[in-house]
């Protein structure tokens, strides 16, 4: 009998013939008209209104949310970031963030774990240790939930929680659904994946060729301070990361970022802007300056105007090309580096 049918935790991730199956539909188009439904993100079948009636009514009673995540709470700071806990089947919480620029332009900020196993000193998250690598339809939901109150987000990136070459598989099959041409439709040069360096997943993404944008946090050009502050130095340093990045370059041939968080009388001197800009020879970047978001349980400090000025002046002076990061997303600590999530409230795997 059609009633005694499993259903699905979610229906996001899903094709409309896989749809069409987990549903037990009869006709193929019914499977796309669901998944056409799903893309504009209304949450419950009663509202698919080109479905017969009885139909709606059988899967409305199996399966009353097409989620398998809810959301648990919202917060909207004075620029329009809004922050999402978003609670997953298991208990578990992630968070995302949806940031809105001075030309309205709408991102997605996604998680792709909870917590980290990265532990950097100066991030938040990085205080949680990892919790879980997420599923691509967990990565795929926080998108939805988004877009649930923005319906015109139009850029994603991957620097909420987690660092998402280290769930490489799931993060791929999120971001190839999310850009599917009949669904979301999200151009890959509108995805920006940010990573701490895990040198094997940039050589995976050279070798899938996914025209997707790289954000590479580099943090310190000086060796000795990155192992200081990153962990995964020790694994991958600067001498091995370079080469790695310009094999990504060559390879894909676009321009990427480097994240450069600054941190107050520590990475913001001569030395390390002339280090900098050694470390940026023969490599097609710009380095994005992001000031110190604060997280009350770590030890750094934001630099003032004055330090970021000065330090700005040396990169001008040497050639490095910048852009600063303008915080926004800090008033709901849904900034960089802010998200660790303080109401978890189970830790089940
Ligand atoms: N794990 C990935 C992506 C998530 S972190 C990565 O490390 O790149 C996203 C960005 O936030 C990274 O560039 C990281 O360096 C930055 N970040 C972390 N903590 C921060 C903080 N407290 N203030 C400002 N930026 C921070
Ligand atoms: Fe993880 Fe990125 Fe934070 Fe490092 S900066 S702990 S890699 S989320």
């Amino acid at each position: 009998m059609e009633k005694q049918m499993k259903m699905p935790k979610t229906l996001y991730g899903m094709k409309p013939n896989e749809i069409m199956g987990a549903l037990g539909l009869e006709k193929a188009f019914q499977g796309k008209q669901v998944y056409e439904w799903l893309i504009r993100g209304v949450t419950q079948f009663t509202e698919m209104t080109n479905l017969p009636k009885p139909l709606r009514e059988r899967l409305q009673t199996q399966m009353p949310s097409l989620t398998s995540s809810e959301v648990l709470d919202t917060q909207i700071d004075e620029t329009g970031a809004t922050k999402l806990a978003i609670q997953l089947h298991d208990g578990a919480v992630v968070e995302c963030v949806l940031l809105i620029d001075r030309d309205g332009r709408k991102t997605a900020c996604l998680s792709s774990q909870v917590g980290c196993a990265m532990g950097c000193s100066f991030c938040r998250t990085g205080t949680m240790g990892l919790v879980r690598d997420l599923k691509a339809f967990e990565i795929i939901e926080q998108f939805v939930h988004l877009c649930r109150i923005a319906p015109d987000t139009s850029h994603i990136v991957f620097m909420g929680m987690g660092e998402p070459l280290a769930n490489f598989s799931e993060v791929i099959q999120a971001i190839t659904y999310i850009h599917d041409k009949d669904g979301f439709d999200i151009g890959l040069r509108r995805i920006t994946i940010s990573t701490c360096g895990l040198i094997p997943g940039i050589e995976k993404l050279a070798e899938l060729n996914l025209p997707v944008r790289l954000a590479v946090s580099l943090i310190t050009a000086d060796n000795n301070q990155r192992t200081e502050l990153m962990p995964i130095n020790k694994a991958y340093p600067l001498d091995a990361l370079k080469p790695a990045l310009i094999h990504y370059q060559n390879v894909i041939g676009k321009r990427f970022t480097l994240e450069y968080v600054l941190l107050r009388d520590y990475n913001t001197s001569a030395q390390s802007a002339q280090k900098l800009a050694n470390f940026i020879r023969g490599l097609d970047v710009i380095v994005n300056l992001i000031p110190w978001n604060p997280a009350a349980e770590l030890d750094w400090e934001t630099p003032t105007n004055r330090e970021i000025a000065i330090f700005t002046r040396e990169l001008d002076a040497l050639g490095v090309p910048y852009t600063r990061r303008y915080s926004r997303g800090r008033g709901v600590n849904g900034a960089c580096g802010q998200l660790a999530v303080e109401h978890t409230t189970e830790r089940g795997l």
